[in-house]
């Protein structure tokens, strides 16, 4: 394998790289959209590309809309796009609980998360605890009794704005059981909002359990190569050509990392989290799993050509 470059994407290598390259998985925050603004020409680009033959997925970290919540988002931006080329991470979990998982027959998954984790998770046929918004349970001393489900034999850990100290209760003492199967949604740490203003995502929650369970969960989002294996046994097109296939992203430790480890083309989108300063650190120091084939400023670069 050749050393990543992190090589301007224009010009004549533009040309070559979208003339040899037949499926775009496209991170979604940072790359396709802001918030709830489409960032400058990414749907008029990604419409070209579809209109020249390319397969185009939409794969996010975000657990918190299904599979029809991002094609409705898609759709309302201007993005040309069906539910069955997204693939979030709540559709991901979902779908490995039920691809990969073999829960026992009466198993249920104790969930961290929120609405749309449930509506994958019932799309899916899998059985779960509903999550509720807990009281809070008396003192310390008591919570040695707090109330447990039979039957859990799975912990799936998403974003989860009603997260309290005793869902982490919960949720560490299934997994005292070393059969309990521990997954999660993505590991994406924070969201910088605005200058000085954080918002903590589900990365934040997971490490709170794993260190309460002192066990490391599976995450089913990027850059877990489920990922290939799922769009290789939902999508009607079947498996990707993985020389042939590029993944742009906005985070060197989620996209990036991913296409790197899996065999993909990398392009690193400047419009979001990570910086080009950061990618040549990471060449510097030698941490090549997050350094990008390529870079360009947006994905609006990908119109340049003759498309
Ligand atoms: N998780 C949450 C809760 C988010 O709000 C976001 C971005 O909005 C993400 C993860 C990252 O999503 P993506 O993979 O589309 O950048
Ligand atoms: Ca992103």
């Amino acid at each position: 394998e050749p050393e990543p470059q992190c090589l301007p994407l224009e010009g004549a290598a533009m040309d070559a790289f979208l003339e040899t390259t037949d499926s775009f998985l496209f991170d979604c925050d940072g790359v396709l959209w802001r918030g709830n603004r489409a960032i400058d020409g990414a749907p008029e680009a990604v419409n070209a590309l579809r209109r020249r033959g390319k397969r185009v997925y939409f794969v996010t970290n975000n657990s918190r809309r299904t599979r029809d919540m991002y094609e409705q988002k898609l759709r309302r931006l201007g993005f040309d796009a069906g539910r069955e080329q997204v693939f979030g991470s709540a559709f991901l979990a979902a779908q490995y609980l039920r691809q990969e998982a073999s829960l026992p027959a009466a198993g249920k998954v104790f969930v961290i998360g929120d609405a749309a984790v449930c509506e994958e998770l019932d799309e899916a046929g899998i059985s779960y605890v509903r999550p509720v918004p807990e009281p809070v349970f008396g003192d310390i001393e008591q919570w040695s009794s707090l109330p447990l489900e039979p039957d859990v034999c799975a912990v799936l850990v998403a974003f989860d704005q009603h997260f309290s100290y005793i869902k982490l209760t919960k949720a560490c003492s299934y997994l005292a059981d070393p059969e309990c199967l521990f997954l999660a949604t993505n590991r994406d740490n924070a969201e910088m909002v605005a200058p000085g203003r954080v918002i903590p995502v589900t990365g934040s929650l997971l490490a709170a359990v794993e260190t309460g369970a002192a066990r490391q969960a599976i995450v089913l989002g990027k850059p877990s190569p489920f990922i290939l294996r799922c769009i290789a046994s939902v999508s009607p097109e079947g498996p990707l050509e993985l020389q042939g296939t590029a993944i742009v992203g906005d985070r060197l430790d989620t996209d990036i990392y991913f296409g790197q480890t899996c065999g993909l083309r990398s392009v690193l989108s400047l419009s979001g989290v990570s910086s080009l300063d950061e990618a040549f650190e990471n060449r510097r120091a030698g941490r090549l799993n997050m350094v990008p084939q390529y870079y360009v400023q947006g994905v609006a670069d990908f119109l340049q050509s003759d498309c």
